[in-house]
Formats: C-alpha cells, sequence, structure tokens
C-alpha cells in the first residue's frame, strides 16, 4: 500500500524495506513485521491504526494517501530531513554507486549527451540512474510542496 511512499524515502537516501511480498495472508504477520521492525531498529510505517497502536514506539500510522503528504508527516516528526540523495536503488534498496562508461553505454534508453548529468549504477538490479531522469521532477516536487 506504500510502494510509492517506498520509492521516495529511498531517493531520500533512507534505507527502506517493503513488506510487499513478505508472509502475505499470514495471521501472524503483524507480530512478524513488529519484531523485525524492533530487530532491525526499523520504524514500521503503516495505514493499519490497529498495528501502528501495537507497536507503539516502532510504528506509525501514515494518515494521508497522497505520498508529499506522507513524506511530510514524517519530516514533521523529524523522522527524516527534507533531501533528495538519489543514493537507494528506489527498485531494490542497495546503495548506489557511480556508473562507469560501459554501463553507461550499454544502457539503451541513456541520454547520450553526457554533459552536466551524473550516472548512479544498481549492481543488483544492474540499472541506471541519472540525475535529470527521475531527479529534476523530484527535486522540483521536493522543493515546492515539502517544507522543512
Ligand atoms: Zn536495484
Amino acid at each position: 500500500m506504500l510502494g510509492t511512499l517506498t520509492r521516495y524515502l529511498r531517493f531520500m537516501g533512507y534505507d527502506t524495506t517493503s513488506a510487499n511480498g513478505l508472509l502475505e495472508g499470514d495471521k501472524k504477520e503483524d507480530t512478524v513485521l513488529l519484531a523485525i521492525a524492533r530487530q532491525e531498529h526499523r520504524l514500521l510505517l503503516t495505514k493499519d491504526a490497529e498495528l501502528a497502536r501495537r507497536g507503539d514506539a516502532s510504528a506509525l500510522l501514515v494518515r494521508s494517501d497522497d505520498v508529499m503528504e506522507q513524506v511530510q508527516q514524517l519530516i514533521d516528526r523529524h523522522h527524516i530531513k527534507r533531501r533528495l540523495t538519489m543514493s537507494r536503488c528506489s527498485l531494490c534498496n542497495t546503495e548506489l554507486r557511480e556508473a562507469n562508461t560501459c554501463e553507461i553505454e550499454n544502457t539503451a534508453n541513456a541520454p547520450k549527451d553526457w554533459r552536466d548529468l551524473s550516472f548512479f549504477w544498481c549492481r543488483h538490479c544492474e540499472k541506471l540512474y541519472w540525475n535529470g531522469s527521475h531527479g529534476k521532477q523530484l527535486e522540483q516536487r521536493v522543493e515546492r510542496e515539502l517544507r522543512e
């Protein structure tokens, strides 16, 4: 349910795990999620008020359905800072490293003009990122729509 928020948090540099696909349909899923959150010192973000209540300090009830309002709630509660780092893969959470020439040249949709661009690589997904793809649009949204 919070897939978009997950991607935003990764673009903001935060180590973010998604519960999607974890033990689906398991009655004990909530208990498992809370245990993982506590073990890994993670904050469990949920739309489920009952789960948030059970999680106490380990969980946070996400109130809005709008992703920018969700991010704002986390900023207001001092869980995150208003910044974009583009330092993690939005798909798998792996930390990105600088891409090499070979990786850029072998990516079909990569821009041909490299001036003013920085390229990053997810070694897990073998996916190329560059500022200007998601970067510019996201930067503008963060500037326009989020408060410190
Ligand atoms: Zn990845």
